[in-house]
C-alpha cells in the first residue's frame, strides 16, 4: 500500500508485466507501420513513460512529437480541455499514432483527433497503455492498440499522476476504495 496526499493506493500492475505488454505492443506497431515512417504523438504529461518504452523497442523509421492536453482534475475527468498546445508538426499525408497513457471517456483523444483531421493526415490510430472500456463515450475512436483493459478505478504510476504526484512509480497502483 502507498499513500499520496489524502488517498491510499494498492498494487495493481507490476513493472515486469507492464514492460512485457508494451514490448508486445511495440512489435505489433512495428509490423503494421514498418514501411510507413509513422509520426508518434505523445500526449503529455501522462504518456511520457509509455512513449519512451514503446520507442526503445523499435527498429525502424519513425518520428516523435509531443502535445499537451489537460482535462483531468484530481481523480475526476473534466469534460472540457483546460490546456492544449504543441501540435506544430506537419501532419499532411502522415500516418499518425496517438500514444495515450489511458483512455477513459475518450474525450481527450476525440478532441485531439478533431484538431488533427483538418491537417489531412493519411491515417490516425490510437495506442493506449490502459483502457477503461466501461467509461467510453466516444465509440467511434480508432483505438487499435491496448495494453490493458481495466475497471473504472483511478490509477497512478508509470507516468500517471494524482495531482502531479506518483508519476515516477515503476508499478501501477489502484485507488483503494475500501479505505478512502
Ligand atoms: P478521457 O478524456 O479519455 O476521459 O481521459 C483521458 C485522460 O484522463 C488521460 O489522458 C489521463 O490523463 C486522465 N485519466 C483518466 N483516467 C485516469 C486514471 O485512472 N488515472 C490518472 N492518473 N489519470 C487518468
Ligand atoms: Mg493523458
Amino acid at each position: 500500500m502507498i499513500k499520496i496526499n489524502d488517498l491510499t493506493f494498492k498494487p495493481f500492475l507490476s513493472e515486469t508485466k507492464i514492460l512485457e505488454q508494451i514490448k508486445s505492443l511495440s512489435q505489433k506497431i512495428e509490423k503494421d507501420y514498418r514501411d510507413k515512417a509513422p509520426l508518434l504523438i505523445c500526449v503529455l504529461k501522462g504518456s511520457f513513460m509509455f512513449t519512451s518504452e514503446i520507442v526503445r523497442n523499435f527498429n525502424f523509421d519513425y518520428e516523435i512529437a509531443f502535445v499537451r492536453v489537460k482535462s483531468y482534475d484530481g481523480t475526476k475527468s473534466a469534460s472540457e480541455v483546460k490546456e492544449f498546445y504543441g501540435l506544430d508538426s506537419d501532419l499532411k499525408d502522415r500516418h499518425i499514432i496517438i500514444l495515450e497513457d489511458i483512455v477513459e471517456t475518450g474525450f481527450t483523444t476525440h478532441y485531439l483527433i478533431g484538431k488533427m483531421e483538418s491537417e489531412k493526415p493519411a491515417s490516425i490510430e490510437i495506442a493506449t497503455l490502459l483502457f477503461k472500456p466501461k467509461q467510453l463515450k466516444y465509440s467511434d475512436l480508432p483505438i487499435k492498440y491496448v495494453g490493458f483493459d481495466i475497471s473504472n478505478e483511478f490509477v497512478v504510476g508509470f507516468g500517471l499522476d494524482y495531482n502531479e504526484k506518483g508519476r515516477n512509480l515503476r508499478d501501477i497502483y489502484q485507488l483503494n476504495s475500501d479505505l478512502s
